[in-house]
């Protein structure tokens, strides 16, 4: 048998349907397409951070439970002491601690379309039915569409993201409210870049047991880490916590996570100087002739172009020096549409720069 032949007998096949995430090499170009913030440590926290890993026992196992770096979480979120948080990878890996505990055969996970593409990854990883809801023509939550979904295919986990990716805006409080009343199972309100926002549904968890909220360190300065936090209810997160593995965050991640979270001034200037780049950004490409950017509550924008192929204009930015992340091909609903990060004030100008060049 040829390894192709064994691959096929034992590779699933809907695994072997599926492309792996693509990540594209930057090499030196100006990164504006994975929402990472622009700015690094300031000197002298830096160097308070290497002496604190310069006594990392790296030959131990670390704290499984990370009831240290828990600590400082719960406090810097003021979560309840009736609340649990338990932690991930990466907020990617508490998706699939959640997918991996409710996978049962015709168990069903739900999200809005367009949204962050690994609800339906990780859903197809775990064997799980897929649902997709279109939002509407604003990006809104269609509820009559997401009311007749969860009737029909009683959803075990609905995922939101809050603001949602791509598209960048918050959904109504009291359309997701509505939701998490009407669901016959878990909500999970993913808040990834609640750093720049003007709402989150965070201290919703204490009115409903079946919502959970889950963010993220990677947008608001610390994407190198992989740190996630999942909160809500003890009783739903003492089971999704079976699944986790033993040591899932690693001794660096704690020590740095600990250490730095206790900075948040720091994280709170970075992140309202990208709100205010984002509000000057959005102007910039509203006053170009061929550009409709959507609003945004988060660290990028959705822009719309016209008039030219948004794959040339992908590739030509990328020629001029710049890597933004081309939607066109995404979603029905994403056509003629690209996102870019916002990013440090120069990177942004030579981002407008070359786009203005591209579409002329
Ligand atoms: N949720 C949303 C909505 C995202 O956009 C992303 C990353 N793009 C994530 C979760 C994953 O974040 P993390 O880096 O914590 O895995």
């Amino acid at each position: 048998m040829t390894t192709q032949d064994k691959i096929t007998k034992l590779i699933r096949e809907d695994i072997r349907a599926l492309s792996a995430y693509h990540v594209p090499d930057p090499g030196n170009l100006v990164k504006l397409d994975a929402m990472e913030n622009p700015y690094g440590l300031p000197e002298d926290i830096k160097q308070e951070w290497l002496d604190i890993l310069n006594n990392a026992k790296l030959n131990r196992y670390p704290d499984p439970d990370a009831s240290e770096l828990k600590k400082v979480l719960r406090e810097l979120m003021q979560l309840h002491a009736e609340a649990e948080v338990i932690l991930g990878n990466g907020s990617d890996e508490l998706i699939q601690m959640i997918a991996m505990s409710v996978a049962k055969p015709d168990a069903v996970i739900m999200a809005p379309e367009p949204s962050f593409v690994m609800y339906q990854m990780i859903a197809t990883f775990c064997k799980l039915n897929y649902v997709g809801v279109p939002l509407d023509n604003d990006f809104n939550l269609d509820m009559d569409a997401m009311l007749v979904a969860i009737n029909a295919s009683q959803p075990a986990v609905i995922f939101l993201a809050y603001p949602n990716n791509p598209t960048g805006n918050l959904f109504s409080e009291s359309d997701v409210r509505q939701i998490i009343e009407a669901a016959p199972g878990l909500v999970v309100v993913d808040e990834a870049y609640t750093s720049f926002a003007s709402h989150s549904m965070l201290s919703a968890i204490d009115d409903y047991d079946n919502l959970l909220v889950m963010r993220t360190v990677s947008k608001m300065g610390l994407a190198g880490l992989r740190l996630g936090m999942l909160m809500g209810a003890p009783a739903w997160l003492e089971e999704i916590n079976k699944v986790r593995l033993p040591y899932n965050i690693n001794i660096l991640t704690q020590l740095t996570a600990e250490f730095l979270l206790k900075h948040t001034s720091l994280f709170e200037e970075q992140s309202a100087s990208i709100r205010t780049e984002r509000a000057s950004m959005l102007a910039s490409l509203n006053s170009m002739a061929n550009v409709h950017a959507f609003p945004s509550e988060a660290n990028f924008i959705l822009f719309r172009i016209t008039g030219k192929d948004p794959d040339e204009v992908f590739a030509e930015l990328k020629t001029q020096g710049v890597l933004i992340k081309n939607m066109s091909h995404a979603s029905p609903a994403l056509q003629q549409c690209m996102r870019v990060t916002v990013g440090a004030p120069e990177e942004n100008q030579t981002f407008l720069g070359c786009l203005e060049k591209c579409l002329a």
